[in-house]
């Protein structure tokens, strides 16, 4: 582990962002214009590699959101009208800022998050890409269907929802923000934004950065606060007509609640115990390549990440130990060091759950073949970790940890290791390695998640849909599927003149078609 001072121009430029940026605080963006909270409270957020004060942040609350949620149903009477081709360039600005300042995203999600600078400037790229995915979709955005029945045309035509309220949690801030905030704006939905309490900084500077590229006042608001302060008055607004939310399980039921009253549609990325499945009949280079980085990238705060390794009898001693000699490799490190493949965990919160996960190894009976320890003194470093000898009852093979740790579970034929991989309350992906093209088939088609990768590690197309099943979500992110939630479906059905109506009030008891019947 490499924790000293390092000298890399990323510290230049950290030290410079810490004084130009982060120093004056964090501020709402209200109606286009930066704003302090009403009550004047703030709250800091904190630097994952030692705990300190990284930044002062205004703590919004349900009055910030009332401001935020007017000033974007006030921006949608307008923003609705604007053209596709319109918004379409709006939004290839955005994702051209967005590549100018990659750099400076990339350093201030490290800092913030304690992610490694090395996926966060590609972090920020895929950010400006899902802009550039939207943008081209934008003028096509409303397009429906021509549905022609006897004596009528159908047609059916979207239109944006209204404004909505997007959540997101704070383990890759900036890439998932702009998942949801582009797909609503190609739409045509105006937004109001709250981001993670443990992660305030790059959704500022996406603020920013959409402002700068000429989207009207209004159009997208940021406020910042805590999930039981903003975010729940977000979730209850009534000028709000819907919430699009990653996060944790249990906050998806909370939102759920608190937006019965108003009967918010809701699309919920939560979260997953994602199983690889490694048969002994697969390349198994490449599967350890895969699995490896599917757990101990993005410091395991992925929700695809591949947490439970379901691995054949036969080749389950080898193959867990080549997996536990690449874990003790891996470099743990200052976030900002271009050489470092692990950072710290987001916060001492976050930090402690993964680490009581180590003694629960332990209790239930579990091996620790890798890791399973912190490490330095200050910040919120932990050793990549391997549970082996694992069963899938245990709470380290059923439990989300979030964290650079693998729970590796040995199985002895396909059906057991089906019976393994779905025996668990989350289905968001599914990975799957063999050289056997019917089983592989046969075992995508059986696995409950909402997503498979078959002899892959995931590499997401654009186009595809994204989510999951059971506890892990509803609804789907990517491609089209996206505008199935920011908008709304009509039918206009005109009539051609030729068709009868049932006559009422004539005397005598009317037939009517059973066309006519439905209510
Ligand atoms: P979290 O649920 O604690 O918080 C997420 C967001 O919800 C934060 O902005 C928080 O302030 C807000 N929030 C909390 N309580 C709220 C409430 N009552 N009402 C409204 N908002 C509230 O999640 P987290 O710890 O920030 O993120 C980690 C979780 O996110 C993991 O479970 C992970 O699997 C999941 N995740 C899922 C996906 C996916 O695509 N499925 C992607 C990334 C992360």
């Amino acid at each position: 582990m490499t924790l000293s001072e390092a000298t890399h121009p990323n510290h230049d430029l950290a030290r410079q962002l810490r004084d130009s940026r982060l120093s004056g605080g964090l501020r709402h963006f209200i109606g286009g214009q930066w704003v302090e909270a009403q009550s004047g409270r703030t709250f800091d957020a904190h630097s994952p590699t030692d705990n300190t004060r990284l930044v002062t942040v205004a703590e919004g609350d349900a009055a910030d959101i009332d401001r935020a949620a007017r000033a974007a149903h006030d921006a949608f009477q307008t923003w609705k009208e604007v053209s596709g081709a319109e918004r379409r360039k709006i939004l290839h600005r955005i994702a051209d800022l967005i590549e100018q300042r990659a750099q400076e995203i990339a350093v201030l999600e490290s800092m913030d998050t304690g992610q490694a600078i090395r996926f966060m400037k590609s972090a920020a790229t895929r950010g400006a890409e899902n802009f550039r995915f939207y943008a081209d979709r934008a003028p096509s955005a409303q397009d429906g269907q021509s549905l022609p029945a006897p004596g009528f045309i159908n047609y059916t035509l979207r239109q944006p929802i209204g404004p909505v309220g997007v959540i997101t949690p704070w383990n890759t801030p900036f890439m998932l923000s702009t998942w949801k905030i582009a797909p609503a704006l190609a739409a045509g939905c105006t937004v109001v934004h709250k981001p993670a309490e443990w992660s305030p900084v790059t959704a500022t500077l996406l603020a920013e950065i959409m402002d700068e590229a000429g989207l009207p006042k209004g159009v997208h608001n940021l406020v910042h606060g805590f999930g039981e302060g903003a975010g729940k008055a977000l979730t209850e607004h009534p000028l709000i007509q819907a919430i699009a939310f990653v996060g944790e399980t249990t906050t998806g039921s909370h939102i759920m609640r608190q937006g019965a009253d108003t009967l918010k549609r809701v699309h919920f990325e939560l979260g997953g115990k994602n199983p690889v499945v490694v048969f002994d009949d697969a390349d198994l280079d490449k599967a350890l390549d895969a699995v490896v980085f599917m757990i101990y990238s993005l410091n395991g705060e992925r929700c695809t990440s591949s947490s439970r390794v379901l691995i054949q009898e036969g080749i389950y001693d080898e193959f867990t130990a080549r997996i536990a000699e690449r874990a003790r490799n891996i470099r743990v490190g200052d976030p900002l060091d271009p050489e470092t493949e692990i950072g710290p965990l987001v916060h001492p919160r976050h930090f402690d759950k993964v680490l009581s996960y180590f003694d629960t190894a332990q209790q239930e009976g579990a091996t620790i073949a890798a890791g399973g320890k912190r490490l330095g003194e200050a910040g919120n470093y932990v050793s990549p970790t391997l549970f082996t000898g694992a069963r899938n009852e245990m709470k380290i093979a059923q439990e989300e940890i979030f964290g650079p740790v693998l729970t590796a579970i040995p199985f002895s034929d396909e059906a057991e290791a089906l019976a393994l991989a779905n025996d668990v309350r989350y289905g968001l992906a599914g990975y799957l390695w063999t050289n056997d093209l019917t089983r592989a088939h046969r075992f995508a088609q059986g696995l409950q998640a909402g997503m498979v990768w078959v002899n892959s590690e995931n590499v997401r197309h654009l186009p595809t849909p994204f989510g999951g099943v059971k506890n892990s979500g509803i609804g789907r992110d990517g491609g089209d599927y996206s505008f199935e939630f920011y908008m709304e479906t009509k039918n206009i059905a005109v009539s051609l003149g030729t068709h009868k109506t049932a006559r009422l009030g004539v005397g005598k008891a009317p037939t009517i078609t059973k066309e006519e019947a439905d209510a």
